[in-house]
């Protein structure tokens, strides 16, 4: 049976209190590895994400899992959600974008802070540390003690990652409709 950790955490808007539902769960690492089909997800990153080979954290750069985590033997998962009905002051075009970009960036904090130092990180999204990755002009990574990788990049099925072990669905923004929440997904892998 898996632990599920729940909290909710109160973090700043533009002046406004938002309110974040926060939810952590750790499985042995090898559990993780049935979520991962790199051939297929990747092939969703090549056909429609502007970032392929544009950042040295997306895709045909991203290591093989197995081999990145090896040394690793548990992974923590973290899952922010956050209502979008608290964003209603922002334009409908802004609202579901304004509170992704929140809910991901809190993630991303959450996660560099609680990274132990034997630990890594899994981003909540591709690297955004230079305002332009030094991929493009053919260079190493600038910070490669900052970079890291997410789980999407990976090759892994977050969809399934949620609804399998979080009980929890995805929703998706769509013209003139504002999902319910959004959702932002981590992970750190511990010794
Ligand atoms: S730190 Fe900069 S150079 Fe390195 S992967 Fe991130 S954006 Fe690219």
């Amino acid at each position: 049976m898996i632990e599920l950790k729940t909290d909710t955490i109160v973090k700043h808007f533009k002046n406004r209190k938002i309110e974040i539902e926060r939810k952590v769960l750790e499985i042995p690492k090898s559990e993780i590895l049935h979520f991962l089909n790199k051939e297929e997800f990747n092939s969703h990153c090549r056909n429609a994400c502007p970032n392929h080979n544009r950042k040295w954290t997306c895709p045909p750069n991203c290591p093989n899992f197995e081999d990145y985590s090896k040394s690793y033997s548990k992974i923590q998962l973290f899952l922010f959600v956050t209502s979008t009905k608290q964003f209603d002051f922002l334009s409908q075009e802004e609202c579901s974008l304004g509170a992704y970009n929140f809910t991901k960036e809190e993630l991303q904090n959450d996660l560099r802070i609680n990274e132990p130092i034997d630990g890594k990180m899994i981003a909540a999204n591709s690297c955004e540390i230079c305002t332009s990755c030094s991929i493009i002009k053919g260079k190493s990574c600038y910070f490669p003690e900052k970079m890291r990788y997410n789980l999407v990049a990976f090759g892994f099925n977050v969809g399934k990652i949620l609804t399998d072990l979080f009980q929890h669905e995805l929703k998706w923004s769509a013209k003139n409709i504002i999902p319910e929440y959004v959702s932002s997904v981590g992970a750190i892998l511990k010794k």
